[in-house]
């Protein structure tokens, strides 16, 4: 139990060390550069002046925390907001923002402290919450929790950004997807090492 509690600890260490600051437009990686994912870092993370956009020029998926809020022009961007910034059941909706939205990339945006991590050790502030807030049958409500867990539990923050962005890209051959994470504690975006 210590040594995979340790090793968990270890890796989400070496997760954290890939990610990237983007504090100046050089910071930002090549491929993304003049890109609507560098604009994007660019809008949110060094303050760059808003443009005028008549077409949404970029898909975002990101979790409905709501401790995140992004600072990008009007029109810019859709946005489909998911536990987790999990994609797999919005996929008609991304069809659509690429096909008939016409959008070329996908910032994918997950972030740290989310509360699609470790789902089971909310079990019992859920049911309870769906009983008394709700007004649920305490069984209806642990069906529900049991039933829907394992299928919205994200495991890692990082690890999940980076598999469904892989997933994404074999989804959508052509369209550019790119991971990001968000950090609730100074609220600006990161890029993430894939290598
Ligand atoms: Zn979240």
């Amino acid at each position: 139990m210590w040594a995979k509690r340790a090793k968990a600890r270890q890796h989400r260490i070496e997760l954290m060390n890939r990610l990237v600051v983007v504090s100046t437009a050089e910071d930002i990686f090549p491929e993304y550069k003049n890109s609507p994912v560098g604009l994007l870092l660019e809008y949110h993370n060094l303050n760059r002046p808003l443009d005028e956009y008549a077409k949404a020029e970029l898909l975002i998926g990101m979790c409905m925390d709501n401790r995140k809020h992004l600072r990008i022009p009007d029109n810019f961007a859709f946005i489909i907001r998911a536990g987790g910034a999990n994609l797999r059941y919005s996929e008609f909706k991304v069809s659509y923002a690429i096909a008939v939205g016409g959008v070329k990339s996908i910032a994918l945006i997950g972030h740290n402290n989310c509360g699609m991590v470790n789902l089971i050790s909310k079990k019992d502030l859920f049911i309870q919450g769906l009983v008394e807030s709700a007004g649920w049958e305490r069984e209806w409500a642990e069906e529900h929790f049991m039933h829907f867990a394992p299928i919205f539990e994200i495991g890692n923050e990082i690890d999940f950004v980076l598999s469904e962005a892989k997933r994404l890209r074999l989804r959508y051959p052509k369209i550019q997807v790119v991971p990001l994470l968000y950090r609730v504690e100074d609220n600006l975006l990161y890029l993430i090492n894939e290598n």
